[in-house]
């Protein structure tokens, strides 16, 4: 539901968040965790307002009409407390918060010693995360993956009934800018008799959204569709980094395991579901003879507006690149609407045996890939298992990453009229 916060013509006192294309407009407002650079300041939470932070634990002295426990959360070293309330605080937070960044509001002399140039911060992870789920919810991505191993039998039987997932590691989630150190592990060329252990030859990247779960369920309560999203707290972007050799030799019985838990990087700013409202549209588009979702994973509200429309972008600078000034290089260019699955249905079928969510929770979308060659989420699919290889202007290629090359996921909605929600962004440079 629209509000007066996602009025396209409301402007900021802080200018740079008044200008066209800008991530931070005052109409996104999303939350993350700073300190000053070089510091040992508290970690503290802000509020990305254009090209500053506005630190949140004293901006909260001019609310009104919070609990304690609210007021606490705002004071807190993460986001799991505010995380954990509901949806009706979190708007009432950023009600507040857009009215104080208002022009014409008044505090502006009073709230301008509270920012901090973003140049001038450190970012840390937004919240501690309890557990990570990916799941697998692009078609387009499943389907082109399924096809290099099964040409005559691509997508699996089960795959458009149940939101296909695995449980990952969330101790080895790092914040955008932490570098990628190649993984070693098992491998097995096909032709060997016996596997050896190495560095990782095959690194790819996955280009996905991160989900943040805001209040949590009970054990054996489970989430009725209707009421998933007001348990999801905003949305970040999610490179899900992996080793494809060691992926292709440990993978069965049991699915992903050291293959994909070396790092997993997000970017540290959480774009909360509200600011995401004039950018949802309808959920994937069965064709006429896919099944319909099973009843509790639809509801016509899923149906309608389930889906979401925000374009990702994934650009690579090699290290050849960087020396000689010259920019990062698009690589693909996605949208989140093609996801056969929605994230309403991800954690409604999450949590539909029981299975507890908590506040800090980050449900992985799986890699988000679109029907055509430049939508395609990964290296794996662009290149086909490397057999077309990408070329870059500089004369060079890419198959899989090399030692130094950065990967730089970003993503936003809008940007059509000026007005556009920024995800800001999701990099790593990797290192042998
Ligand atoms: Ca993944």
């Amino acid at each position: 539901m629209l509000n007066e916060t996602h009025d396209p013509a409301l402007r900021s006192w802080v200018a740079s968040a008044n200008q066209a294309g800008a991530d931070f407009p005052i109409q996104n407002l999303p939350f993350g965790v700073f300190r000053r650079q070089a510091s040992h300041e508290q970690w503290r939470i802000g509020v990305a307002i254009g090209s500053n932070i506005l630190d949140l634990s004293q901006a909260a002295e001019h609310f009104s009409d919070l609990d304690q426990a609210a007021l606490a959360a705002c004071r807190a070293s993460n986001l799991n407390q505010l995380m954990s309330l509901t949806p009706a605080v979190w708007h009432s937070i950023r009600l507040q918060l857009s009215r104080m960044l208002r022009q014409g509001s008044g505090l502006q002399a009073t709230l301008e010693p509270l920012l901090l140039a973003q140049a001038e911060a450190e970012l840390a992870l937004p919240a501690a995360i309890g557990d990570y789920t990916d799941f697998y919810a692009s078609i387009f991505h499943a389907t082109n993956i399924g096809s290099m191993f099964r040409p005559d039998n691509p997508l699996l039987p089960n795959y458009k009934y149940v939101p296909i997932g695995y449980h990952g590691r969330a101790s080895s989630i790092r914040v955008s800018g932490t570098q990628v150190k190649r993984p070693h592990g098992q491998t097995k060329a096909p032709d060997a008799e016996a596997p050896t252990f190495g560095p990782c030859r095959l690194l790819d990247y996955e280009l996905e959204l991160g989900f943040w779960v805001g209040q949590g369920n009970q054990l054996g309560q489970p989430i009725n569709i209707e009421q998933a999203e007001d348990h999801v707290f905003g949305v970040c972007l999610l490179n899900d980094w992996s080793a494809r050799d060691i992926q292709a030799w440990e993978y069965q019985p049991l699915g992903p395991f050291l293959a994909k838990n070396f790092i997993s990087s997000i970017s540290p700013w959480v774009v909360t579901l509200e600011a995401l409202a004039p950018y949802r549209c309808p959920a994937f588009e069965r064709p006429a003879d896919d099944p319909a979702p099973l009843a509790y994973l639809d509801s016509s509200a899923n149906r309608s507006a389930g889906g979401l429309d925000v374009v990702l972008e994934v650009s690579l600078q090699t290290a050849s690149m960087r020396e000689a000034g010259q920019a990062a290089e698009v690589l693909s260019l996605g949208n989140f609407r093609d996801m056969y699955w929605t994230f309403g249905q991800m954690l409604t079928h999450h949590a539909s045996n029981g299975c507890n969510l908590q506040p800090g929770d980050l449900l992985g979308s799986g890699t988000i890939s679109g029907p055509n060659k430049e939508s395609r989420g990964c290296l794996m699919e662009l290149t086909w298992r490397g057999q077309e290889p990408i070329q870059l202007s500089n004369g060079e290629e890419r198959r899989f990453l090399q030692a130094g090359d950065e990967l730089i996921i970003r993503g936003w909605c809008g940007n059509a009229d000026g007005l556009k929600i920024g995800f800001g962004e999701c990099r790593g440079v990797v290192l042998d």
